[in-house]
Order: C-alpha cells, then sequence, then structure tokens
C-alpha cells in the first residue's frame, strides 16, 4: 500500500543541524573478537548471575521504575565515596546525561566547548540542542593547549565545558593544575567526564566542593554494565535539583535499577575485573611499542590508541583475522592512520599482537 501523498520530505522538515549529521555508528562485532567498544570483557561469577535471574524472575516489569531510584542511588554514594553535600542524577548511560545538560543550558547563541580530539558524542550533542560548538586543539602529545583553552573560554564564554579524564581517544589524563584553571575562568559549567576512572590514578570527585562551576560524570559502561546503561552526575544539589526537571521521569528501567544494585552490592568483583584489565593494559603497551612501525600512546584508560603507517589496511589485516578494534583515521587530522584497541582478556590481547604484527607484516 502506498501512503498519502504528502509535500513533506526529511530534507524539507529537519533542521539542518540534524540533516548535517552522520549517524554514530556502532558495528555489531558478531563473532569477531571484539575490542572495539572499551567493554569489560569478563563475564560475571556464576553466583552472581544465579542471583541476577533469581531477582529479575520476580521484577514487578508491570510497573514502572521508581523514578528516583532512592536505593540505587545510595549504593552508588556508597561506592563512590562522594563528599557531603553533594548528590547524584542518573542517567540512561552518560551519553543521556551530556544530551540533559546540554538542553539545560542550550539558550541561543550558548556554547559547549571542548577539546578535540575527544569523545564525539560533545559535538553531536551540541548540534542535536542546537548549540555552537568549539573544539579547541590539544597539543601534539594530547595534552590540554592550556593557553589556547584560556583563550578560547575568554572568545567564546562557554555555558558548557566537558573534559574527558582521562580522555578518549587519546588515554591520557590531563594535567590536574589545568583544569583548575579551566574551571576558574569558565563562566558556565565544567563538566569532568571520568568514563574511564576505574582504570585511572586520579579523580576530580573528591574536588566537588571546591569549586561551584564543577560537575563530575561518571558511567558504570566500562566497569561491566555497557548493556544495563547506566550513568550519573555528581554535583551540589543546588545544580542538580534544576538538571532533574529535564530527567525523563523512567529513563533507568525497572532491569537496570535492580541489577545495578546487585552489581554494585558486588562492586569488589568488578573493582578487581578492573585491576587485571589494568595490569593488562601495561602487557598490551609493551608489545605495543616493542612492534615495528608502531607508536603507541601510554594510557590511564582501558584502552590504547597507536598509530601506524597505514591504518585502512591493518584494520582490514585484523578484521580478516577476527579481530574488531576502531579505526579513527579520518576521524580528526590530529589521529591520521590512529587505531584504537580495548584490552581484553589475556588470550584475546595476544591474539590481537599476533594478527596485528601479522596484518603490518602483509603489508610492508
Ligand atoms: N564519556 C566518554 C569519554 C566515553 O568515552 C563514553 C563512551 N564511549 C561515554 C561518555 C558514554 O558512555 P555511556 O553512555 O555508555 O555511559
Amino acid at each position: 500500500m502506498s501512503p498519502v501523498p504528502n509535500a513533506v520530505t526529511p530534507q524539507s522538515l529537519l533542521r539542518q543541524e540534524v540533516l548535517a549529521l552522520r549517524a554514530y555508528h556502532a558495528p555489531s562485532g558478531g563473532g569477531m573478537v571484539k575490542l572495539d567498544a572499551m567493554e569489560n570483557p569478563y563475564p560475571l561469577p556464576q553466583a552472581l548471575c544465579e542471583e541476577i535471574a533469581r531477582l529479575v524472575a520476580d521484577a514487578p516489569i508491570n510497573r514502572y521504575p521508581d523514578a528516583g531510584a532512592p536505593s540505587l542511588k545510595e549504593k552508588i554514594r556508597a561506592v563512590t565515596n562522594l563528599p557531603q553535600g553533594m548528590d547524584v542524577l542518573l542517567g540512561n548511560g552518560s551519553d543521556e546525561i551530556i544530551q540533559l545538560l546540554a538542553m539545560a543550558v542550550a539558550k541561543p547563541g550558548a556554547v559547549l566547548l571542548s577539546v578535540e580530539p575527544s569523545f564525539v558524542m560533545y559535538k553531536m550533542i551540541a548540534a542535536f540542542t542546537g548549540m555552537n560548538y568549539v573544539g579547541v586543539p590539544l597539543a601534539e602529545d594530547f595534552s590540554l593547549d592550556l593557553s589556547a583553552t584560556l583563550a578560547a573560554i575568554k572568545q567564546h564564554q562557554p555555558a558548557l565545558v566537558f573534559l574527558a579524564y582521562p580522555n578518549n581517544p587519546t588515554g591520557n589524563l590531563f594535567d590536574a593544575s589545568a583544569i583548575e584553571q579551566i574551571i576558574q575562568a569558565t563562566p558556565g559549567l565544567v563538566v569532568v567526564d571520568e568514563a574511564y576512572y576505574a582504570f585511572a590514578s586520579a579523580s576530580f570527585i573528591h574536588r566537588l566542593a571546591e569549586y561551584a562551576n564543577l560537575l563530575v560524570m561518571r558511567t558504570f559502561s566500562k566497569l561491566g554494565m555497557a548493556g544495563l546503561r547506566l550513568g550519573f552526575l555528581a554535583g551540589s544539589q543546588a545544580w542538580l535539583e534544576q538538571l532533574e526537571k529535564l530527567r525523563l521521569p523512567y529513563n533507568v528501567g525497572v532491569l537496570p535499577q535492580m541489577v545495578a544494585e546487585i552489581l554494585l552490592e558486588h562492586h569488589d568483583v568488578l573493582l578487581q575485573q578492573a585491576a587485571q584489565i589494568k595490569q593488562d593494559r601495561g602487557w598490551l603497551y609493551e608489545r605495543l611499542v616493542g612492534t615495528v612501525d608502531v607508536r603507541a600512546y601510554a594510557s590511564e584508560a582501558n584502552f590504547i590508541l597507536f598509530r601506524v603507517a597505514h591504518a585502512g589496511q591493518v584494520f582490514e589485516g585484523l578484521k580478516q583475522r577476527g579481530i574488531l578494534i576502531k579505526n579513527l583515521h579520518g576521524a580528526h587530522p590530529a589521529l591520521d592512520h590512529c587505531l584504537r584497541v580495548t584490552v581484553g582478556t589475556p588470550e584475546q590481547n595476544e591474539q590481537f599482537i599476533v594478527a596485528l604484527q601479522e596484518s603490518i607484516h602483509q603489508i610492508t
């Protein structure tokens, strides 16, 4: 049956910013060793799976979730060691929180500022919400270019600044004193995005009370809960009570709330997995550094960025050998011929290194 005719088309109706966007592409990786998306490679212990299965069997999925999620929030506060007076806002992944923050500040002409290369959703969400985006280039070693960043803040007076700490896709932690200066110079909010906190040696969460315009965002995705979609924003009540108005009331479902609570009760299991991943990151980094024609960047996250002579061919070579990583060539000029690999299990890391060396050898 053909539809009733109407002159409207996507091109005529949709906002120019939307038409200009390219959809975020996430390959499924079916059947491959999946080292492209910073997931935790470890399954849960059997006993924990059984506990989850029992609870899920009785879950009240005919009911809307508890919108305030008080008991989940309490567990998050406890495992996070939140400073006195700080609270959390829950998101369907931290992606949703980025969007919520942008919606909240998107007055006409408002600016969202970040650094580049960094997490691509900052720029995309600026477009979704009609904000003006400013991306300040990082220095060549991917550290913050503090003077350029301060100059851009002075010029553009951003309402919202995002700093990923550690940064994705470069893996490094920015200099803490440079971040402090950025927080002080910014007329709007600064969000330190600690998506990779579980693998890093530093955090701003304990410094929330020091700066009235600082918020810290985290996600449980990289700690082993990517499929649950749960992130949170930590900050003072004054900010969170306003931002809560924009949170869709049932954004975290009954099942994610329930399962996340159980997992946070067994936080030690996940932290142990993170510790293993950190240790294996060291092994993987050494192997990358020791591979000819590879330049690897030191990482405080659960992935490593590295540069090769022919990223496209190496990426395809890995795929042919059943290994999916992320090809960043073309994503940003500073990422020319860069690839990003997520730290997997020791076996997966070995498989990756062998396949990488074969792929490089095949070209040269
Ligand atoms: N922030 C950063 C820096 C990230 O790299 C990611 C995931 N790639 C996110 C936020 C979003 O994570 P999620 O939506 O799974 O919480």
